[in-house]
């Protein structure tokens, strides 16, 4: 008889606004979606088209409290649109995409920004920089059978109750359906997983203590303090 050497981890998951729990499988991330971040991050949008990087299913964290990481001296938030996929498939069509989507949630993708500007620099892979614990903190999903497909509407990212980051989903220079498309061009998607879908500009660094509030308009809301 075979047995597990040691009990499997629980399985991740996020609450479903109304009820239910989804199950989690990856985490895909875009970087540089919208040409103001891209910018800001030292980037030409015209020239350097937004691209993936994942982070590991342990990342994700709905806790109210996130505690700030090791091996850091810059903690940046990112405020995203975080797409979660129902129904998997591969090259899959833009005019097809909202068909594989379950729902969506307010994320932020924590980053520190240092080592990343130590591996950008060096070209150096991102994953310490992007897929540390509770790196991916995510707020509850809700169904797109109920709050539809956005398209448009306001994200805003607010810190201690100043507003850092306000744009528009329809400022994404991939939409949600191109970016299903696109990677699905790569991987095979599966039901369960996530993607961030890119943050806005005006990203910057938090401190312990900081109360990060995320908002998309007609869609989700999810508050979190750094500990
Ligand atoms: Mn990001």
């Amino acid at each position: 008889m075979t047995h597990f050497v040691f009990p499997p981890a629980a399985l991740t998951v996020l609450a479903v606004s109304g009820g239910g729990l989804f199950p989690v499988r990856r985490i895909f991330c875009v970087g540089q979606n919208y040409a103001d971040h891209t910018r800001e991050m030292g980037g030409d949008p015209s020239r350097e088209p937004p691209f993936f990087f994942a982070k590991p299913t342990d990342a994700v964290t709905s806790a109210p409290t996130v505690p700030y990481p090791p091996a850091t001296q810059r903690l940046d938030y990112e405020g995203e649109l975080v797409v979660a996929i129902g129904t998997g498939g591969a090259g899959i069509a833009p005019a097809e995409a909202e068909a594989h989507i379950y729902g969506y949630a307010a994320g932020c993708d924590l980053t520190r920004r240092d080592l990343q500007a130590e591996a950008r620099k060096i070209g150096r892979p991102w994953d310490m920089a992007k897929g540390f614990d509770a790196s991916a903190a995510i707020g509850v999903l809700m169904p797109a059978d109920e709050v539809g497909h956005p398209g448009k509407g306001a994200i805003t990212l607010s810190v201690n109750g100043m507003e850092k980051q306000r744009s528009d989903l329809s400022c994404m220079i991939w939409s949600v359906p191109e970016i299903i498309a696109t990677l699905s061009s790569y991987v095979t998607l599966a039901p369960g997983d996530l993607i961030f879908s890119g943050t806005p500009a005006g990203i910057g660094p938090l401190f312990k203590g900081d109360r990060v509030d995320i908002r998309i308009n007609g869609v989700a809301a999810h508050v979190f303090t750094v500990v």
